[in-house]
């Protein structure tokens, strides 16, 4: 669990240098068609740190046929399910002998801790890649016993090119939900990283081309959304859409996906998480895993924990110690050991928190630390605590993706379910509790893709991850998201003597 990061010896790596910036088309590294260029900024600072190849509508076109040719005429859905597992497991080794460049390419584009890109993010997309290649020799169909002479199969196909947009929180761990199954069932890709954080996926890409993925298997974009993005969402010969993201851009998507050429979508979108502390918790133990519940990556979790549910009974001492944990949060630059909070990603993303720490203020919240911006430059914002919080304000309604905790009293498990059900959103919620009924009760009421039971933000690769109502679509990660990337072929063949 990363809560308190351990003290380790300065100094931590500084950044690297940058080496790839162009798009990835076709096993080769090229400029955008139209030649422009974005810059991708340091979160610390606001400065350049490179500037980035603008995909646009042609570049999609070129990444595509690409994609297609390496899914029509092979090699990739061609090779042997042994060969496809063997080139995951040596991207995976590769991963990891660059578990420290990439970390670091991830902290300085991202801002988030380096220890937690380090010790949490890079082994977790080195657990996802053997994970995925282990399920490449394990992917088959069945023998069906169908009424009549008849012996029937099916068999378990790649889908074919796959679309991958993909958000700027996690930008590696989200990277390898998408392209691992994509790749272990036997697609083609191609994926648009966010705009905020181009700069890991390239470099990994380049991790998995070293280790035998052929050119034209997977395909990179930087660029933006409704540019690189929607020409993705719409393409034609593109046969499956899977989207992380807000819920807002989810359902534009989604609209392009189906007035296009109806390409099936999973979506994994945004989240107002209830955390709930029950009457007989450990009143400590409860603060520290609310606290990481909502604080950590910076609150920039589609699964934060942004609802504190706290019992009644426990409620004062809990604000009390709640307040004071966040007060020893460390913030600062991510690149110096035991930070635990680092800037957030941009500008817009800094100010559109700040605005809701005011709207919690004037609904008359009460604000117990925090509340403003930390320091005097970059995008780092103080850890904030409301107590004293309503439902219906709009910091208890609405995703605010930042260092802001907000505590909600409630009064018995009735009440506390229906309001933690009271949502549009469902994708994850958080039990504390050390009574095994109401740890049971609240697990089937509560609405959500997954329920963390005295622990949060539990991620294993083969645990699966989605949203209930308004937080998504399908599941990744584990055997369930394999089925995202397969489609089932029934072969149905006439038995000329039915008696044997
Ligand atoms: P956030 O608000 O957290 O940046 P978005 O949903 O806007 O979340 O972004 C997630 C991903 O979706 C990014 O890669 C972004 O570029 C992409 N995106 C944004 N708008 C669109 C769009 N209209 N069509 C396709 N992709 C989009």
């Amino acid at each position: 669990k990363f809560s308190t990061a351990a003290a380790i010896e300065e100094p931590i790596k500084p950044p690297i240098k940058v080496e790839h910036t162009q798009l990835l088309i076709d096993g080769k590294f090229v400029d955008a068609a139209t030649g422009k260029t974005f810059p991708t900024l340091d979160p610390r600072t606001g400065d350049v740190i490179s500037h980035v190849a603008e995909g646009d509508h042609e570049d999609v076109d070129r990444a595509v046929a690409a994609a297609r040719k390496a899914f029509d005429r092979g090699p990739w859905p061609k090779m042997t399910a042994y060969e496809r597992q063997r080139i995951l497991l040596r991207a995976a080794d590769l991963f990891e002998k660059h578990n420290d460049d990439l970390a670091a390419l991830e902290t300085w584009d991202n801002g988030k801790p380096y220890e937690q890109s380090a010790q949490i993010e890079i082994p977790m997309l080195v657990r996802l890649f053997r994970y995925y290649a282990g399920w490449a020799d394990k992917i088959h169909g069945l023998t069906v016993p169908a009424d009549g002479p008849y012996h029937v199969q099916t068999l378990h196909e790649p889908i074919g090119v796959a679309g991958q947009i993909i958000p700027w929180n996690f930008p590696l761990v989200m990277f390898a939900w998408k392209v691992g199954p994509a790749l272990a069932c036997g697609n083609t890709i191609v994926l648009k990283t966010a705009e905020q954080t181009p700069l890991s996926a390239l470099y990994a890409s380049k991790l998995l081309h070293e280790a035998g993925l052929p050119p034209g298997v997977l395909n990179i974009i930087s660029g933006f959304g409704p540019t690189a993005g929607a020409a993705i969402a719409s393409h034609m010969d593109i046969d499956k859409l899977a989207f992380t993201g807000s819920t807002e851009t989810g359902k534009i998507v989604l609209e392009l996906a189906a007035r296009s050429n109806l390409k099936p979508v999973t979506l994994e979108l945004g989240g107002k998480s209830p955390f709930i502390v029950c009457e007989d918790a450990d009143v400590d133990e409860a603060v520290e895993l609310a606290h990481f519940a909502l604080f950590f990556n910076q609150g920039q979790c589609c699964c934060a924990g942004s609802r504190t549910f706290v019992h009644e009974r426990v409620y004062d001492e809990f604000i009390e110690k709640a307040k004071a944990r966040a007060l020893k949060r460390a913030v600062g630059d991510p690149f110096k050991g035991g930070i635990e909070q680092g800037p957030q990603i941009d500008s817009e993303q800094f100010q559109k928190i700040l605005k809701y720490i005011r709207s919690g203020v004037e609904s008359g919240a009460t604000l117990e630390t925090g509340g403003d911006r930390f320091g005097n430059s970059g995008f780092y914002i103080q850890p904030t605590v409301f107590s004293n919080v309503k439902d219906d304000m709009l910091i208890a309604k609405e995703e605010i993706f930042g260092p802001v905790q907000s505590i909600l009293k409630f009064k018995d498990l009735d009440d506390v379910i229906q309001r933690a059900n009271n949502t549009h959103y469902g994708l994850a919620a958080g039990v504390f509790t050390k009574n095994i009924n109401t740890a049971n009760t609240l697990t089937r009421a509560l609405r959500a893709g997954t329920v963390w039971v005295n622990c949060f933000d539990t991620f294993d690769a083969a645990i699966p991850f989605g949203g209930y109502k308004m937080s998504g679509q399908g599941r990744e990660k584990g055997e369930y998201s394999l089925k995202n990337y397969l489609q089932v072929k029934a072969v149905v063949t006439s038995l000329k003597n039915p008696a044997w």
